[in-house]
C-alpha cells in the first residue's frame, strides 16, 4: 500500500485513495446531523443506540442490549431498512478481544473481520447488513459506515489454529443511506 500526506492537515500519512486522516475525518463528521464516517457520538452504546433510534426510527425495544459490559453489542434487523445495528467494543483498535471472536478493522476501514476462535461458531453469524459503530483509542464510539457480510465463513490457520473468519464490505459511509 502507497501512503500519502493527509490533504487537510499536512501531517499525518493515509494510504492512497484515502480522502483525509482519521483525526481530520472526525473534525469534519461533526458538524453532520446524519451518521457520517469518523462521526464520534458519545462513550454509552445505550444511550448513542436509543439517540439513533428516536432520529431513524430504530426499533427501541432493542436498546437494553447495549450499554452493558460483557454484552454482544448488537441489535439484529432493528433499523426500518432491516439492518442490523453492531457497537463493537473490542477490535485491533482497542487492543483487545471481546469474546470468542476477535474484530480486525482493516487500515482503511473498507473491511471488518470477524475472526472466530472455533470455525463452526462463525455459523451463528447471521450474515446480516450492519450500520456500525467502533470504540476507538478516545473511548468514544465513532461511526464507520454500514457493512455487508460475505454470506460464506472463511476458514484460516491462525497461531497454529483454524479460525473460522466473516468479512464485512463497507458499502455505505454515511448513514441514512445517500442515494447518488
Ligand atoms: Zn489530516
Amino acid at each position: 500500500m502507497k501512503y500519502i500526506k493527509c490533504p487537510e492537515c499536512e501531517l499525518n500519512y493515509i494510504p492512497e485513495g484515502e480522502k483525509f486522516c482519521s483525526d481530520c475525518r472526525r473534525r469534519i463528521a461533526l458538524p453532520f446531523r446524519d451518521l457520517v464516517r469518523g462521526k464520534e457520538s458519545g462513550t454509552n452504546s445505550r444511550d448513542v443506540y436509543e439517540e439513533c433510534a428516536k432520529r431513524y426510527r430504530w426499533d427501541m425495544s432493542q436498546a437494553n442490549r447495549f450499554g452493558k459490559l460483557g454484552l454482544l453489542l448488537y441489535a439484529l434487523k432493528a433499523t426500518p431498512e432491516k439492518f442490523s445495528v453492531w457497537f463493537i467494543a473490542h477490535s485491533n483498535w482497542t487492543g483487545d478481544k471481546g469474546g470468542k471472536w476477535q474484530n480486525e478493522i482493516s487500515l482503511d476501514e473498507n473491511t471488518i473481520e470477524v475472526i472466530w476462535d472455533d470455525p463452526l461458531s462463525a455459523r451463528a453469524a447471521d450474515f446480516t447488513t450492519c450500520v456500525v459503530h467502533a470504540r476507538n483509542q478516545y473511548g468514544q464510539y465513532e461511526f464507520l459506515g454500514v457493512y455487508k457480510p460475505d454470506r460464506d465463513v472463511k476458514r484460516v490457520v491462525k497461531d497454529g489454529s483454524t479460525r473460522g473468519i466473516v468479512t464485512f464490505h463497507r458499502i455505505s459511509e454515511y448513514y441514512p443511506i445517500k442515494a447518488d
